[in-house]
């Protein structure tokens, strides 16, 4: 895969999946913008990674929560670079407790954070793309938005709705040539999933039939697949990278 001259902003890449979005696009070519909310010396590593390797990047702090600062982006990355080619919102959260023990702010903060700022990624990155009449989005959702996780109700609903969400932005986008696609990560090795305990992490593994979790750089290959030209017929798709998991 190669893209030339070609530019994409991913949320939440200072670690995780994010971080490795970020190199694997500056492999195949694109300038990356590096996008974090509280880790910028871990955003500034991501950058002088991709530009030892060779690639270009550059490192824009906002939260992606906050509206008016993600509208913002977007404009600072069209005024420096004349459009913004591709949008990957992988930025997300987890505030895991059972149902009957949630709050509604617990349950609101999850999905501002991940659902209504992937609904302004969205809407900011059709608005941009479509004068240009190309780009493509993809949205980093979960294996537990299609199935849904006790303890997740917040998580899973962010999720699910971003599935659903991204359906209906391709149906919007088509007309103007812009795709918008969905990567459903099952159980990945990341600080997120560093957090469950032990035997929680074993459990899991039992469900996967490749037996074990994801490499973060199996998700970014994915991403920019659904991003490139090779997928130009693919819209309103939700690819699961889940170690068959869906299967078991
Ligand atoms: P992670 O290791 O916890 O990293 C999360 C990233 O998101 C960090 O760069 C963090 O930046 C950023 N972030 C969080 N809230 C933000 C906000 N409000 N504004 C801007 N950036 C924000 O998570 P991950 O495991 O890489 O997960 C990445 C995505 O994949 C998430 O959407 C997650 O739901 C999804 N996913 C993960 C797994 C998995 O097994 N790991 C499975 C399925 C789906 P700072 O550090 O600067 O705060």
């Amino acid at each position: 895969m190669k893209f030339t001259g070609k530019n994409v902003l991913i949320t939440g890449a200072s670690r995780g999946i994010g971080a490795e979005i970020a190199k694997t696009l500056a492999g195949f070519g694109l300038k990356v913008w590096i996008n974090y909310r509280s880790g910028a010396e871990a955003a500034d590593a991501v950058k002088a990674e991709i530009e030892a390797a060779g690639g270009e990047a550059a490192v824009i702090g906002f939260d992606v929560s906050d509206e008016a600062a993600f509208v913002e982006a977007v404009k600072t990355i069209v005024d420096a670079d004349g459009e913004l080619s591709y949008l990957v919102n992988n930025a997300g959260i987890t505030n895991d407790k059972l149902a009957m023990r949630m709050k509604v702010e617990d349950f609101e903060d999850v999905i501002r954070a991940n659902l209504v700022s992937a609904f302004v990624g969205c809407r900011e990155a059709l608005k941009a793309m479509g004068k240009k009449r190309f780009g493509a989005v993809v949205n980093v959702a979960s294996i537990v938005g299609e199935t849904g996780n006790a303890g997740q109700v917040n998580y899973s609903a962010s999720k699910g709705g971003m599935i659903t969400m991204t359906k209906s932005f391709a149906l919007e986008g088509a007309a103007r040539g812009i795709r918008f696609n969905c990567v459903t990560p099952g159980f990945i090795a990341t600080d997120m999933t560093d957090a469950l305990k032990e035997e929680i992490k074993e459990a899991f593994v039992a469900r996967i039939p490749l037996g074990r979790f994801g490499d973060p750089k199996e998700v970014a290959e994915a991403i920019a697949f659904l991003l490139s030209d090779h997928a130009g017929y693919i819209t309103g798709e939700t690819l699961k990278v889940n170690g068959g998991m869906n299967m078991a």
